[in-house]
């Protein structure tokens, strides 16, 4: 089973030894970066396994590899020699782990980690990109059978994680860490035991990142159950990109656990949509969700669709199925459900609407609201995507520029906003500034992240009656749940929310 390993990057062991007590209960290993130390704090480092109480593995990390060291090499090599010095009989008092770099060849040091039961892990670091040569490379770090090879790897994009995913398939047998830097890498760490790697590396917030793209402790085990998930345990995730304000992964995972679930949603951030399926498909993974800007792009790749994604022309929700991905889609049903529920109706008979935007849940709205029997105009930034979205329902379309505001007068009971402006990280974008609000509309933004957006506040101060996109983003995940699940949603456990 992997393990946790907290990174320490404490300018002071006083320091790291506070990072240690404040994540104790959710890390098994600590990592010592010594080049984070001050060089004073350095000649002091021989005592520090027995002070932290836990396996510590020594490491001195040069600029190059991606650490802090700007020494020489003979001062970093008598600085690990006495990090290894003076061993105690008791290993408990002594470093459990050295790293040394695949190109460090000093014969000397090894002996004296071999003779106190100092293990060894043998490293490469690439900070720029993943080698075409996983597996060659991995070989090569192997030198004798107490030692782990550690490769660490920026990934630049996903296909990055899946070539390191299927080396770490050919190596089974082999200890070893491996390690996808970066944003594209987070499946690798919270799936490390999938990968076959001993360690996923943390470190607490605030602290100078160890590496890019590492989880914090308590996230990692408390958030995503890392220490049960085994060969076991259901995968399902989110794609799409950049994929930074996503509440999925909180929502789901959170409901695992309460549940007693063995199961686990991960982030799959990627531009290629292509490339999660490949990888999804090698890690077993059961379900996901999928949102910006994968919802129409995926389609090609479904075995099967749902009627649901066949009118609204966009997925959200992908099953495994041994025929292929069945594709469906839960955005409709959890918007026309929220909306319907906020102003008390059954139906939107008589209601004349605007639709801003023309995007993926754009497309969802436009078919609830025609299902729903309401009159509608799109007005979309690309007037001829408002056009193209509109036709079939024989709605009025416009492009998102002054001339559309009388437009809009006739369209105004009801103001959907399904354009990702506005949402984090381009708070205080408003893309209806064009608008003035009489007080009478009711306005829904289906961004929920912020709570409340510049278009949802200045709604609001005119007077009118706003609803967010978090009740729509609640709904639609009970729908996924169900899929994934094959059960009812146990809506007693939304009052954890
Ligand atoms: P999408 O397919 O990428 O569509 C983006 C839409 O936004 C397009 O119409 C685009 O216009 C427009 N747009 C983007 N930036 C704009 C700007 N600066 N000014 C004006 N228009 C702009 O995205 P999506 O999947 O439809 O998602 C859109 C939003 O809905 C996201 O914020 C997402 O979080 C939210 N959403 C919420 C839920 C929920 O459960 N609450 C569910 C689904 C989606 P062009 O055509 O001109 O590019």
């Amino acid at each position: 089973m992997s393990k946790i390993c907290l990174c320490l990057t404490g300018k002071t062991l006083a320091h790291d030894l506070e990072i240690i007590e404040k994540n104790r209960k959710y890390v098994d290993v600590a990592e010592l970066r010594v080049d984070c130390l001050d060089p004073d704090e350095r000649f002091r480092i021989r005592r520090f396994p027995e002070m932290a109480g836990l396996p510590v593995i020594l490491t001195i990390r040069r600029e190059s590899d991606g650490g802090k060291y700007q020494g020489g090499e003979g001062a970093r090599i008598s600085l690990l020699a006495h990090g290894l010095a003076n061993a105690f009989t008791d290993p408990r008092l002594n470093f459990a782990y050295v790293d040394l770099e695949d190109y460090l060849n000093v014969p000397a040091l090894e002996e004296a980690a071999r003779v106190f039961g100092t293990k060894i892990i043998r490293s490469y670091h690439n900070i720029h990109g993943t080698d075409d040569d996983i597996v060659e490379k991995l070989k090569s770090l192997y030198h004798v059978g107490d030692e782990l090879a550690k490769i660490a790897a920026m990934a630049n994009s996903l296909s990055d994680v899946l070539r390191m995913y299927r080396a770490s398939q050919e190596m089974t047998d082999m200890n070893k860490i491996l390690i996808c830097m970066g944003p594209f890498g987070i499946p690798s760490r919270i799936l490390a035991d999938r990968f076959g790697s001993e360690f996923s590396y943390t470190t607490m917030a605030g602290q100078s990142l160890g590496a890019p793209g590492q989880l914090e402790p308590k996230e990692l085990s408390d958030h995503y159950c890392f220490k049960s998930i085994s060969n076991k345990t259901k995968v399902f995730g989110i794609t799409g990109f950049p994929l930074r304000a996503t509440f999925s992964p909180t929502f789901f995972n959170t409901i695992f656990k309460l549940e007693d679930t063995d199961a686990v949603y991960v982030p799959f951030p990627t531009d290629n949509v292509k490339t999660f399926l490949e990888l999804a498909e090698a890690l077993n993974v059961s379900g996901a969700s999928v949102t910006i800007p994968h919802k129409t792009a995926i389609i090609p790749y479904l075995g099967s669709q749902s009627e649901s994604v066949q009118s609204i022309g966009a997925c959200n929700t992908i099953i495994s199925d041994p025929r292929g991905w069945i594709g469906t889609n839960t955005d409709a049903s959890g918007f026309s459900g929220s909306l319907l529920n906020f102003i008390g109706k059954k139906n939107l008979k008589g209601k004349r609407v605007t639709i801003i935007g023309a995007g993926g849940a754009a497309h969802a709205v436009a078919a609830e609201v025609y299902r729903l029997e309401a009159r509608a105009l799109i007005v979309n930034r690309t007037a001829v995507k408002a056009k193209e979205l509109a036709l079939p329902y024989g709605f009025a379309w416009d492009g998102l520029d002054h001339h559309c505001v009388e437009h809009i007068k006739k369209y105004a009971d009801i103001i959907i906003q399904t354009t990702s402006a506005g949402m984090e990280p381009n708070i205080g974008e408003d893309p209806f500034a064009l608008y003035q609000f009489s007080g009478r509309e009711v306005v829904m933004d289906l961004i929920y992240t912020p709570e409340c957006t510049a278009f949802l506040d200045r709604a609001s101060r005119a007077g009118c009656q706003t609803l967010n996109g978090y009740d729509m983003l609640i709904r639609q995940a009970q729908a996924q749940y169900e899929l994934f699940m094959g059960k009812e949603f146990p809506s007693h456990l939304l009052s954890r929310f």
